[in-house]
């Protein structure tokens, strides 16, 4: 059994969210002539919301689906489970907090339907504090230039994805992942859609600073190893000012006797030079073999077949 679409939504702590997110959900599915599913993940809320949820997919049996985590394990860890339950060719993402309109939803369908296999979305005009815009610029400057995908708006969750997407993130075994990223990784083609922005009515966000800096970190090592490297630059850095800076020492003991040495202490910052010349190149290999080791362990595909051309009748 097949659906057109799955819109997945993580849901933590959004009990006075709720009940609008669904209507208005069901409302926008209905007028468009197409089969879907509505996810909801229960994130391990601590509020009413996963007894709402419950109750929602058991009056909508069919249309609401509704999974329930044991505890919270963050956002992106609740959009993969959705993702593994949905069943959808396109599947959209969409935040709880009803900031991103579902009413959106049939232009990043409109999009995926004419072939492309994420579509993002800009939010605009962004109703967000001055601090969370300039943070979120930064980051999708980064974003763009280690993943090399024009993309404006990483932050906005308001997304569409193909199936064959969909898939191949589930086949990621990473711990932390940042799905848009990840995503686009698999896609061939992207595009994004201006969708608008409403300020958060009830509830609060669900990012304080200090989660959103570790998310950074998440998004930034998930993303390449780059600084592992950059540990190996510096140490050779280092460790060639270090060995001049020995052999100088030692070649001016020479030449100027040992009073210029300071009776040998000198000659022992030489020596000291030299070893931690030593100690950053080795722990610049070190990070080296670490990174291989990372990049084993996250088991990424090693690729990623968009589609095959000039089979004469498909294999099944
Ligand atoms: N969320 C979640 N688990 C978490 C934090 C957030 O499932 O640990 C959900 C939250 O319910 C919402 C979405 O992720 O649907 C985005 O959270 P929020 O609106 O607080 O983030 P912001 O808009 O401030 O970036
Ligand atoms: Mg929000």
């Amino acid at each position: 059994m097949t659906t057109d679409i799955s819109i997945v939504i993580p849901v933590f702590n959004e009990e006075d969210n709720l009940k609008e997110l669904v209507s208005r959900c069901l409302n926008v599915c209905n007028k468009m002539d197409k089969s879907f599913e509505i996810i909801l993940v229960d994130d391990g809320s601590t509020d009413r919301s996963a007894e709402i949820i419950a109750r929602t997919a058991r009056e909508n049996s069919g249309k609401v689906i509704g999974i329930f985590f044991n505890r919270n394990y963050g956002q992106h860890a609740a959009v993969t489970a959705g993702f593994k339950e949905s069943i959808g060719d396109t599947v959209i993402t969409l935040d709880a907090d009803l900031q991103n309109p579902p009413e959106e939803i049939p232009k990043l369908v409109e999009q995926i339907d004419t072939g492309y296999d994420v579509v993002g979305s800009i939010r605009t005009p962004r109703e967000d504090s001055l601090f969370r815009r300039a943070a979120s610029s930064l980051v999708n400057k980064i974003v763009q230039k280690s993943t090399g995908v024009r993309m404006k708006d990483y932050g906005c969750m308001l997304r569409a994805y193909r199936r064959q997407v969909v898939d191949a993130v589930l086949q990621c075994h990473e711990r932390s992942s940042f799905i848009p990223v990840l995503a686009n990784r698999f896609a061939r083609n992207t595009t994004e859609v201006q969708v608008a922005h409403a300020r958060r009515t009830a509830g609060e966000s669900k990012y304080s600073l200090w989660k959103l800096i570790n998310l950074q970190f998440d998004l930034l090592t998930s993303m390449t190893t780059f600084p592992l490297r950059l540990l190996s630059f510096l140490g050779i850095f280092i460790s060639g000012t270090g060995f001049a800076l020995g052999g100088y020492i030692i070649m001016m003991r020479f030449i100027h006797g040992s009073d210029w040495a300071v009776g040998g202490v000198f000659t022992l910052f030489a020596i000291l030079f030299i070893f931690i010349g030593a100690l950053f190149v080795g722990m610049g290999l070190l990070g080296e073999y670490l990174g291989r080791v990372y990049d084993d362990v996250r088991a990424r595909p090693r690729f990623f077949v968009h589609h095959v051309i000039g089979r004469s009748q498909s294999k099944e």
